[in-house]
């Protein structure tokens, strides 16, 4: 990698800033001072310093956020604005995505990274890892319906899906469910209700496997997870 891009990704500075840092004879590589912006290094195996301080190199970001109803769930829109979008600076240069997507109506727990294989991880059908989710539905949820969602209900599009763990938590005209499933098909949960003769008037996301969304996060706010939480996924 080159030594920019590290200096840059570790916070010090814009690649422009760390230019000038570095034509200021302030970084060492092994000990040897380097003014090149275009120098590689090996954050592994090469010891690098600014102004005698080590830089400590780290190659993942590991975020959690409590998405707002407003924001897409992409890293570019050419419409709205996307949970990237609101990442301080210091975090958007480590280039991370969303794991997977939520509506932009949907609120709750979403993971940011730069990490392809946790990516692949948490979205593959494949490694069945639950995504919880609470919703409020319009329309009485029955015990029928946890029946029907256990064996796995067919969408609007011929689709069975795998079976799903429906526990209700509120059932009248208007019912209070947690719904986990192991998919991430297009609009799955609503398509799910659909095929019930029910509509989720609001969803939020509040578990992905063992992990569970930070209630201390506003809507719009995130931080990064602890060693134990990345722990939890991996
Ligand atoms: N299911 C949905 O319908 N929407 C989401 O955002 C996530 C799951």
């Amino acid at each position: 990698m080159r030594i920019d891009k590290l200096l840059a990704n570790m916070g010090y500075g814009t690649r422009k800033e760390v230019k000038t840092l570095l034509k200021g004879g302030n970084v060492r590589i092994n000990g040897n001072p380097e003014k090149s912006p275009k120098t590689h290094v090996n954050p592994d195996e090469d010891l690098v310093t600014v102004m005698g301080e080590e830089v400590e190199y780290r190659e993942y970001i590991y975020l959690m956020m409590n998405k707002p109803g407003d924001l897409i769930s992409a890293t570019e829109d050419a419409h709205d604005p996307t949970v990237i979008d609101i990442l301080q600076p210091e975090d958007q240069v480590f280039d991370p995505f969303p794991v997977g997507r939520l509506d932009k109506d949907t609120e709750g727990l979403l993971l940011i990274t730069n990490d392809g294989q946790l990516n692949h991880r948490l979205t593959s059908p494949k490694k069945d890892v639950g995504k919880t989710y609470f919703a409020v539905i319009y329309g009485k949820v029955t015990e029928e319906d946890v029946r029907k969602f256990s064996e796995g209900v067919t969408l609007d599009d011929g689709y069975q899906t795998k079976p799903g763990k429906l526990v209700i938590l509120e059932s009248d005209d208007v019912s209070e469910i947690e719904l986990t499933i192991t998919e991430g098909k297009f609009h799955q949960v609503k398509r799910m209700f659909e095929a019930v003769d029910k509509k989720v008037t609001y969803l939020k996301r509040v578990m992905i496997g063992e992990l569970a969304l930070d209630e201390d996060l506003d809507l719009g706010e995130y931080r990064e997870l602890t060693d134990e939480e990345i722990d939890y996924l991996m």
